[in-house]
């Protein structure tokens, strides 16, 4: 596989300060509940960034808001990265391991002057916002604290009020970052307001931890969520503030429903949970993730050919992604049809265990490939494998099929299995004995058209009466291939049904 350097003069602007040597990017996610798609594909090109261009791909687990983490939630997004086959060249770093890094560079800011205490309680600060709403005014915080003295604040601290520290911003100053997709963007300051880089508990807010982990990790494409542009304004200020260079930044439009709306919890797919239990490959799932938002001449491509394919130097900027489902399932398909059916046996039996635990023998691999090589090629999902064979597994409603079947079909039956039994009294002890092997499926099938041609039942009407009674549907698969997979004696049984 070849690789890509940087080409610099591309992705940069010669206003930008970033000189970075290598690329770095990091996938950062916070562990507050499960991956979903937007996560997932935030994860993909970032690995396929770092991928393309020799970088490193670093995993930072974004847990520093202990109220909102979620148990497993890391554990997931380990398993979730290796499922997908994302592999990270460093970390997992977890930023709850990492509050002395803030801390040493929160003092350094202090030193500098560019934060102050605010003891402001949220209950005055949301009744100050309400009012600046009410008054047609952009709330930002008012600054009552950066006007105290400095014998107000020890008494303030003598009498052990909570305080949490905000960067005073330069609300005369512009903010310029660099967009891969955007360009350079440039954002007046002048409504934003002293963000805050600490909780009242002294632990360190996502903008503050987010960006000393950038600078330290020497991050140097930062790809993540469109819904970030504003933190990353605020960021600029602290890459300024710490004197050090401004990465690039990608920022991911946001993916949605077909109706344009933001992809939630109600739209099937949102979380890559949904998808692995209907069975998406993963190799699927980061293909279609990886070329939406852009076009490709081969849309069916590995994560190595997407590294190779997709052009980072020029990105067009969108304002929304659309996901399509059936899309996806397209390309699932098509990596469904890359596989042989033994590499589908192990990919299919959960599918089927879970559906006929009682049915599906644990070991037995022979009956199962028999089985997926019959319906692979059909197969969307790994999940449809089980109605797919559900015929083998379940018999059909013979009450129904009784009651439905064309009565000349249901003659000829009748007719079929007396003959077998009057005129061949030995192949009738088979049958008992539950061993029709003197038949092969084509000569019983042979046998049965034979009779159809000689009680003029059309074609149109015997096949699917036939297919009926084998599955309890009337398309479907070839009907040798049916006898074939359910075995001569299941077939005489099921035939037999219809008349009993
Ligand atoms: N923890 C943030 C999130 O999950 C990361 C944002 C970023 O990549 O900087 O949205």
């Amino acid at each position: 596989m070849s690789t890509k350097k940087l080409n610099h003069h591309n992705l940069s602007q010669p206003s930008v300060n970033a000189n970075f040597n290598e690329v770095r990017v990091r996938f950062a996610p916070s562990p507050t509940g499960l991956m979903h798609l937007g996560n997932v594909r935030t994860a993909v090109l970032n690995y396929l960034f770092a991928l393309k261009y020799q970088g490193t791909f670093v995993l930072r687990i974004e847990d520093t808001d202990a109220e909102r983490n979620f148990d497993v939630g890391a554990k997931q997004i380990l398993a979730d990265l290796e499922w997908l086959n994302l592999k990270f060249q460093e970390g997992p770093y977890f930023q709850s391991q990492r509050a002395n890094y803030y801390q040493t560079a929160l003092e350094q800011l202090i030193q500098k002057k560019l934060v102050y205490r605010c003891f402001c309680s949220n209950l005055e600060l949301e009744r100050k916002r309400e009012l600046q709403i009410a008054m047609h005014l952009a709330p930002r915080y008012d600054r009552t604290c950066a006007l105290l003295t400095a014998p107000q604040i020890q008494a303030k601290l003598d009498q052990a009020e909570k305080f949490i520290w905000r960067f005073a911003v330069d609300q005369a100053a512009q903010a310029k970052f660099y967009d891969l997709a955007k360009g350079e963007l440039e954002f007046e300051l002048k409504h934003f307001s002293d963000f805050p880089l600490t909780r009242q508990d002294q632990s360190f807010t996502f903008i503050f931890a987010n960006l000393v982990d950038d600078i330290l990790m020497r991050i140097s494409h930062v790809l993540r969520g469109d819904d970030h542009l504003t933190n990353t304004v605020s960021q600029i200020l602290l890459y300024q503030a710490f004197e050090k260079p401004v990465p690039f930044f990608w920022h991911l439009p946001l993916i949605c429903n077909l109706d344009g709306k933001k992809l939630s919890k109600r739209d099937f797919g949102f979380s890559l949970g949904d998808l692995q239990k209907a069975g998406f490959l993963p190799e699927a799932i980061n293909n279609y993730l990886g070329i939406i938002g852009a076009t490709f001449t081969e849309e069916i491509l590995s994560l190595s050919d997407l590294s190779q394919a997709l052009d980072f130097e020029h990105i067009h900027s969108a304002g929304q992604i659309k996901y399509d489902v059936k899309k996806l399932e397209w390309v699932n398909h098509k990596w469904i049809n890359k596989l042989t059916p033994e590499e589908l046996v192990p990919l299919c039996r959960p599918f089927l265990a879970a559906a006929y635990p009682d049915q599906l023998s644990p070991n037995n691999n022979t009956q199962l490939l028999k089985l997926i090589k019959l319906v692979h090629t059909d197969l969307v999902t790994l999940a449809e494998i089980v109605l797919q064979t559900k015929f083998y597994f379940c018999e059909p409603d013979y009450n129904f099929i009784r009651q439905n079947l064309a009565p000349e079909v249901k003659q000829l039956i009748q007719e079929f299995l007396l003959a077998q039994n009057l005129n061949h009294t030995t192949i009738a002890n088979t049958i008992n004995n539950n061993n029709l092997n003197n038949y092969t499926p084509e000569q019983l099938l042979n046998c049965l058209k034979e009779q159809a041609n000689q009680a003029k039942i059309p074609a149109k009407i015997f096949f699917p009466s036939l297919r009926l009674i084998l599955t309890g549907q009337p398309a479907g698969l070839h009907i040798v291939d049916l006898i074939d997979t359910l075995g001569l004696a299941e077939t005489q049984k099921r035939l037999q049904q219809v008349i009993s």
